[in-house]
């Protein structure tokens, strides 16, 4: 059975790189009705805190990417000894002050790795290199290859910063008797100006992002898109669908760029298309946790208004300004508003409104109708009722 795994360390939060990776791996498990590992690497136990793992756990339920088991490293130090000390009694490490060091028995190594194809590696930066730190706990090339083995990892899918850990680890495998399992390295992920993603170009968690109001399968749909495409020129897709087309094989060798552009482009076709009911109710929850929605909001009130902003939002954030008056009477009014309200119209204003009173239907056409005939009988077009309209019952020039 095909199983593979991901394995973040929790020195923080879930950012974009590890969760296009952690999608990947998942994605190749699901594609082959394999199983799918969560290991929290939590060996650096200064490091390491609760809240991140937490933070990582939820990150990834949100993006919809379950696993069947979950494993932590830190309750798995004397399995960790237990092994280095066999490799201490065959003779291929050794103890010194504390610490146990294995010795590479290196000769050229070869992987076939399924994304980049053929890596090979003709030398070995150390001859030696520590398995159980002085303090007793692993290094990672160590932990991970044993956890890997034991929990039946047939293919080993993270970033392409990890080749160089590849050989050390590939004869950790063979010294410890186990089978090499298989190797997939994903491109890194660049900032829009090239370099390493990183605070400084903005947002680099996932949570940051649900926080802004992006959709969980607009993120993952994005994510795929870094790496991945379901071809024919198509870049909206649903992660049930993208498994079927999924193939490791298609997974670009380069790096890709992020582009908030593009996120908010998928981000606004996930909202333009989702299921109304679906939708409004994650909005709803949304703007709940935001403490931005009034109490008794009526659902059906609730829901038009999700479906009147749907087509004009990148994220839902967006709807806390733009969809404030919907809820609130005490919005203000935008600077670029003033000049619309300059023109003194409050007869024409007050005539209307009465007019609109008294029809005998209330409507979208009828109103529209009567406006414009209103509009020829005092005289005027009927945008130099409408925009004024908009900005007194909105605060806002462009809107609905
Ligand atoms: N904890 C490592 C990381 O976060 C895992 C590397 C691996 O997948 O082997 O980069």
């Amino acid at each position: 059975m095909i199983k593979t795994r991901f394995a973040p360390s929790p020195t923080g939060f879930l950012h974009i790189g590890a969760a296009r990776t952690a999608l990947f791996s998942w994605m190749f498990s699901r594609k082959n009705r394999g199983e799918f590992l969560l290991r929290i690497e939590d060996t650096d136990r200064q490091r390491s805190k609760q809240e991140y793992v937490d933070e990582i756990i939820s990150s990834l339920k949100w993006l919809g990417l379950e696993w069947n088991e979950i494993i932590y490293q830190s309750k798995r130090f004397e399995l960790y000894r237990e092994y280095a000390h066999r490799l201490v009694k065959e003779g291929k490490a050794y103890e010194k002050e504390g610490a146990v060091f294995f010795r590479y028995v290196f000769s050229r190594i070869e992987i076939d790795d399924l994304i980049r194809g053929k890596i090979i590696f003709s030398e070995l930066p150390k001859p030696e290199d520590v398995i159980i730190k002085s303090d007793g706990s692993p290094a990672y090339n160590f932990c991970c290859v044993i956890d890997d083995a034991l929990g039946g990892i047939t293919h080993v899918i993270r970033g392409e910063d990890h080749i160089p850990n590849t050989p050390k680890q590939v004869l950790l495998y063979e010294a410890l008797g186990f089978e090499v399992p298989k190797f997939a390295h994903l491109p890194m992920i660049l900032s829009s100006e090239g370099g390493k993603m990183s605070k400084r170009f903005g947002a680099v968690s996932i949570r940051e992002y649900k926080n802004m109001g992006y959709l969980p399968s607009a993120v993952t749909n994005y994510l795929l898109l870094l790496g991945w495409s379901p071809g024919n020129n198509r870049e909206i897709i649903f992660l049930d669908e993208a498994v079927k087309l999924f193939d490791i094989r298609n997974v670009n060798k380069t790096s890709a760029a992020f582009s908030i552009d593009k996120l908010n482009w998928v981000n606004s076709e996930h909202i333009k298309n989702k299921d109304i009911d679906k939708l409004a109710e994650y909005v709803k929850v949304y703007l709940e946790e935001k403490n931005f929605l009034p109490k008794d909001i009526s659902w059906d009130y609730f829901k038009k208004v999700v479906e009147l902003f749907r087509g004009r939002i990148n994220k839902l954030e967006d709807l806390t300004e733009w969809a404030y008056f919907c809820f609130y009477d005490d919005y203000s009014y935008a600077d670029d508003t003033r000049k619309i309200l300059e023109r003194d119209l409050s007869k024409e204003m007050a005539a209307l409104k009465d007019r609109i009173c008294t029809m005998d239907r209330f409507d979208r056409e009828t109103i529209e109708t009567e406006l414009r005939l209103f509009a020829k009988e005092a005289g005027l077009k009927a945008r130099d009722l409408v925009h004024p309209i908009r900005v007194a019952l909105t605060g806002k020039r462009i809107g609905p």
